[in-house]
């Protein structure tokens, strides 16, 4: 972790964690962008494939349902701050595929500092954690998504809403979960920009 704790500078030495063993088979680090005055954060579970290439968050799949919510929920992507829990994509092969793997709780905690310096660079108010993985890495590997969900949660001095990860939404079976599960994410979304203080 470096003594200065500026965005920029924890993005640079994140590239060289070597906290836990997923760096080895990542091709980088994917840290989280935004800007440092940004009233809101989303935090993720890990990078996927596609961020893994790209070196950025939410750029994939799910980042394109993430950007089609936010503008549901009339949130300008370019107003929050977009993380993960876990910096380092963690995949199983599956013939000439990667398959994307759920980090393992001590992977969670391993990265759980960056994620800490993210939140006290942002100093944002409201966090939103996308997913269980991302809930854990707050409040603990024994935090159970459904048992909180939509609720507001107090971090420290933040509100933080916990919901699907838009990944989900993609996974479920049918066109009615799917655009449940939508449909309940713009709503949780909207209510944390509300919380931020967003117009
Ligand atoms: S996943 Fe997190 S803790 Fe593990 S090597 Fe990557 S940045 Fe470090």
């Amino acid at each position: 972790m470096p003594s200065t704790r500026s965005l920029p500078k924890l993005a640079e030495a994140a590239k060289d964690c070597r906290g836990c063993d997923l760096y080895k088979t990542a091709t980088q680090t994917v840290f989280g962008e935004g800007r440092r005055d940004a009233a809101l954060v989303l935090v993720g579970e890990q990078p996927g494939d596609a961020e893994d290439k790209a070196g950025e968050p939410f750029v994939g799949p799910a980042g394109h349902v993430l950007d089609d919510l936010l503008e549901k929920a009339k949130i300008p992507r370019s107003s929050v701050y977009v993380t993960n829990a876990v910096k380092h994509f963690k995949w199983t092969p599956r013939g000439k595929r990667r398959m994307h793997s759920r980090p393992l709780a001590g992977e969670i905690v391993a990265c759980s500092p960056w994620l800490s310096a993210e939140l006290a660079a942002v100093r944002a108010d409201v966090v939103v954690c996308l997913g269980s993985t991302a809930a854990q890495s707050l409040f603990g590997g024994t935090f159970r998504l459904m048992a909180s969900f939509g609720e507001v949660l107090t971090h420290e001095d933040r509100q933080v809403i916990v919901t699907y990860h838009p990944s989900a939404i993609l996974r479920m079976p049918t066109h009615e979960a799917r655009e449940e599960a939508r449909g309940q994410l713009v709503r949780d979304l909207a209510r944390a920009w509300k919380l931020a203080g967003g117009k």
